[in-house]
């Protein structure tokens, strides 16, 4: 293969903070090994409009601590047509740009790996997603901060709801993944968490509330994933107050308010590694992987087995609930 000179980078589908410190991360390496480094603004939309501008050092420069992503993110249907990719393609070889680092999620992996296969550009994922739901990785970029903004959110949360006796249900982000809701429910000392992974037993989910709330002396705090089955935390409510009108229940959508915000430092540290080690990954011929940790150490795992493996979550982690809310 011919040595790579020109590097694009580009972060698509959700935003997550830590995004710029990766793009800083891919930037910086791209120099540091002697080649150009090249901004693709707006995910691949902006690919196939070529809206493409070399990135220098002091472009990158005080943005590790900021949330967004300064290439802005875009969702594009027209990436997913093979005309689409076509131009992609085409777009990229106008720049003479030889590789792309693609900072996103599984969708984003899945157009990357077609545009490898129809077109053979040598393309590196770094996992960029606030769900944490990629296999080949710990943990994604933008998973921590939004773990502690909910935290601190359902902290709040917390005061008022004990101040009325009141027991809330709060939504937080995860369509299809219940991550963010399991790590917050354990942090914040939740009375219990609904994922999209495990069906929901609202007999069950009401059998533990009765135990542990009391509408005239005690407050309780339910965290349910935004993709839970039973309609979210307002379906939810609305199922248990049919069932106990003498609850004195409200429902909080914690919402977009998850996504934005500095990333913390586990993300910036996390984004810092993960954009080096995709461009030693590019440096080292490798065409078709995401980098990311896993155990502390960098691994590269195929796109094809990061998209169709699922992660599942942390069995140890569902149980620890169950035994910290044992009275
Ligand atoms: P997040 O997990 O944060 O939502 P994501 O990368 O999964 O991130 P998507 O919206 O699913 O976000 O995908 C981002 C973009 O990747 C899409 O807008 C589309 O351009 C491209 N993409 C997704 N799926 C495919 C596909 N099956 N074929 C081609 N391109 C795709």
């Amino acid at each position: 293969m011919a040595k790579i000179k020109r590097i694009g980078v580009l972060t698509s589908g959700g935003d997550a903070p830590g995004m710029n410190a990766a793009i800083r991360a891919v930037v910086r390496a791209a120099i540091h090994y002697g080649c150009e480094a090249y901004g693709v603004y707006g995910g691949y939309q902006g690919l196939i409009n070529g809206e493409i501008k070399k990135l220098k050092s002091k472009d990158v420069s005080n943005i590790i601590q900021r949330g967004g992503t300064i290439l802005k993110s875009a969702r594009s249907t027209e990436f997913r047509t093979p005309e689409g990719r076509t131009r992609a393609a085409q777009v990229l070889a106008e720049h003479n740009i030889d590789a792309l680092v693609v900072i996103g999620g599984d969708g984003s992996f899945t157009g990357a790996r077609l545009l490898i296969q129809e077109h053979n550009i040598p393309i590196v994922g770094i996992p960029g997603t606030i769900d944490n739901d990629l296999f080949g990785t710990d943990s994604t970029i933008g998973y921590d901060t939004a773990v502690n903004t909910a935290v601190e959110a359902v902290d709040k949360i917390k005061d008022t709801a004990s101040a009325h006796n009141r027991l809330f249900f709060i939504e937080v982000m995860g369509r299809d993944a219940g991550f963010i809701a399991l790590r917050t429910a354990i942090a914040t000392g939740a009375e219990a968490v609904l994922v999209p992974e495990i069906e929901t037993d609202l007999t069950d989910l009401e059998r533990f509330i009765e135990k542990d709330y009391d509408p005239t002396r005690s407050s309780g705090i339910v965290i349910v994933a935004e993709g839970e089955k039973e309609g979210g935390a307002y379906g939810v409510a609305k199922k248990v107050s049919e069932a106990h009108p003498e609850y004195d229940i409200r429902v909080s959508v914690l919402g977009h308010m998850q996504r934005g915000g500095s990333p913390s430092a586990f993300d910036r540290v996390l984004a810092s590694q993960l954009g080096v080690a995709a461009v030693d990954a590019l440096m080292d011929d490798q065409k078709s992987i995401m980098v990311g940790i896993v155990n502390k150490v960098i691994v590269h795992t195929p796109f094809n087995k990061t998209i169709k493996t699922s992660k599942g979550l942390n069995p140890e982690l569902l149980k620890l609930v169950r035994v910290l809310t044992s009275r």
